[in-house]
């Protein structure tokens, strides 16, 4: 009913707005009659001055009617003049003063980092889905749930699971140092030596590999201060190198139900480094290739390949 008034009532004023648009033109039409008349003078041939002079006295009359009409009906006009919205259209303000471009350029990279995150922790809460479902058709049961709460992050492991692996590990492999710090807090940092050939660093979150760097034997992983420093690369470029497949090798065996597999399969895949200096490669035969030993060891069959020669 609401919708139906007001669409009348703007009508009824659309009608009156019509009305006064052709009154105007009639006011204008009759004031132009009388000032071209008045501008003629008057003709002699025609008739006499009176004739003029009531000629003019009528033109001035419908001039006096036309715009008494005009006023009752601008009058009527008066409430759309008024309102509230009219009355802003001088504070419409210029686009270039505003900060819009900043702010949605903000609002567009915001939304772009929570897709982001969002996707990152889809892809999380999709791992847990598959620890925590080890048989099929399980997930969806309230069994299923309950078994999800027993098991641990792969990231909150206790240090001692974490103590005990890197010891297995240090029992399983006699020709590699291997020991354990904690200057991070939680994260335990693992330095391996592998007999006189290189250092391994290995960051673990966990059981989770969080970051691998290789250096020469005769580095270390020291700052000036004497502080361990995980940050620094090797200076030579073959050590270089392999931190890169490191980093790579580290993804690879990447599990995330089989943490301590993957800590377990990357400390052997960096053991076939023991040959770094003396085995050639497996598909060239040759020892070095651009002043480079095989820097690659094949992550299944752990055969060096120099990193021009990998499939
Ligand atoms: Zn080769």
């Amino acid at each position: 009913m609401e919708n139906k008034s007001a669409a009348k009532l703007s009508l009824e004023q659309l009608e009156n707005l019509n009305q006064a648009i052709r009154l105007t033109q009639k006011l204008r039409s009759s004031v132009s009659r009388v000032f071209h008349d008045l501008s003629d003078g008057i003709d002699n041939t025609k008739g006499n001055e009176k004739t003029f002079l009531s000629d003019i006295q009528k033109l001035i009359v419908s001039v006096t009617n036309d715009f008494s009409e005009l006023e009752k009906v601008a009058n009527n006009l008066n409430p759309i003049l008024q309102t509230p919205n009219s009355a802003n259209v001088c504070l419409d303000p210029a686009i270039d003063k505003l900060p819009v471009y900043s702010q949605l350029l903000q609002a567009y990279k915001w939304t772009n980092k929570t897709a982001e995150h969002a996707g990152a922790a889809a892809g999380i809460l999709q791992m847990n889905t598959l620890k925590r479902s080890p048989l099929p058709g399980v997930s969806s049961g309230i069994k299923g749930i309950k078994r999800s709460r027993a098991l641990p992050m792969p990231y909150n492991v206790p240090a001692s699971v974490v103590d005990s692996l890197i010891a297995g590990l240090d029992r399983q492999f006699p020709d590699m140092g291997i020991a354990v710090t904690r200057p991070l807090g939680s994260c335990a940092i693992v330095q391996l030596t592998l007999e006189r050939t290189l250092r391994a660093l290995i960051v673990l979150r966990g059981c989770v590999i969080e970051w691998v760097k290789i250096k020469g034997y005769h580095e270390n992983f020291l700052s000036d201060d004497g502080k361990i420093d995980i940050w620094s690369a090797s200076r030579y470029q073959v050590f270089q190198k392999i931190t890169d497949h490191a980093s790579a090798a580290s993804l690879h065996f990447y599990h995330p139900t089989y943490t301590e597999l993957t800590v377990k399969s990357l400390v052997l895949w960096l053991r076939a480094y023991n040959t770094l200096f003396s085995a050639p490669c497996n598909k060239c035969g040759k020892h070095l290739q651009g002043a480079l030993p095989p820097t690659w060891r094949d992550f299944r069959t752990l055969v060096p390949y120099h990193e021009g020669c990998k499939q």
